[in-house]
């Protein structure tokens, strides 16, 4: 079978990827380069919200060693990322737990 048009869901957009700022909060700034990101490259990012730890599809840029946030990746490869790779996320620093 031939697909004519892929849905969103499965565009490649996602592989591009800008190395930014990521919050406010850390103040990392990120150096500005864009990077073509393959599913190999994506890793489980861990933040703790006020109630419940959160993860998110990161990576690690290869230029300045920043971690910032793939946006836009389809759910399917995050799902297969995250089983993947869980036990071995990256907690980028946020921790916005009450003591
Ligand atoms: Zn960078």
């Amino acid at each position: 079978m031939k697909i004519i048009k892929a849905p969103k869901a499965a565009s490649d957009a996602w592989k591009r990827q800008r190395c930014i700022k990521k919050t406010d909060d850390l103040g990392q700034n990120g150096c500005g380069a864009v990077l073509a990101l393959e599913e190999s490259d994506v890793i489980v990012m861990l933040y703790y919200g006020t109630h419940f730890p959160h993860n998110y599809a990161g990576f690690k840029c290869p230029v300045c060693g920043k971690y910032g946030a793939v946006n836009g990746i389809p759910d399917p490869i995050w799902q297969r990322v995250y089983k993947a790779k869980k036990r071995s996320q990256v907690f980028d620093g946020f921790d916005d737990r009450r003591g």
